[in-house]
């Protein structure tokens, strides 16, 4: 069943083990970015310690197979890397994350080019506010 994270781990120069590829299998099958503690808790059978999970996770990420997701906590939290550019909201009260597929800072980033000079500009763009359920609570 896990089969397929091997040849992933390979092709990008990790060592495969049972604690990787569990780590692999949750991750792409998570609805939302997640922590480290939040993996770790999950992946309970899987014998990893936190630092570990922490560990792994960040050399995946500094090697590109995941990416590093920030939402204006404290929190890393980690996605499997989606070959579209998108955005996050995080709701203010329960922190349900959604994705969001729309985008259309590519104007703005233009006109900041024409105006300072800079090229190959990004942009992390986090969106807040009440979710569906919470709002509908209030
Ligand atoms: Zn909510
Ligand atoms: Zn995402
Ligand atoms: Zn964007």
């Amino acid at each position: 069943m896990t089969n397929n994270y091997a040849p992933l781990l390979r092709q990008y120069g990790f060592k495969v083990t049972r604690a990787r590829l569990k780590l692999l299998e949750r991750l792409n099958r998570a609805t939302q970015p997640m922590t480290a503690q939040e993996l770790h808790a999950e992946l309970a059978d899987a014998k990893m310690d936190l630092a570990t999970v922490y560990r792994s996770l960040n050399k995946f990420a500094d090697a590109g197979l995941i990416a590093r997701v920030q939402l204006g906590d404290e929190f890393a939290r980690f996605e499997f890397v989606k070959h579209h550019h998108h955005h996050h909201i995080v709701c203010n009260s329960c922190g349900k994350v959604s994705e969001i597929e729309l985008c259309n800072l590519d104007a703005l980033s233009s006109e900041i080019a024409q105006k300072t000079g800079f090229r190959n500009i990004a942009h992390h763009v986090v969106f807040s506010g009440d979710c569906q359920d919470c709002a509908s609570k209030q």
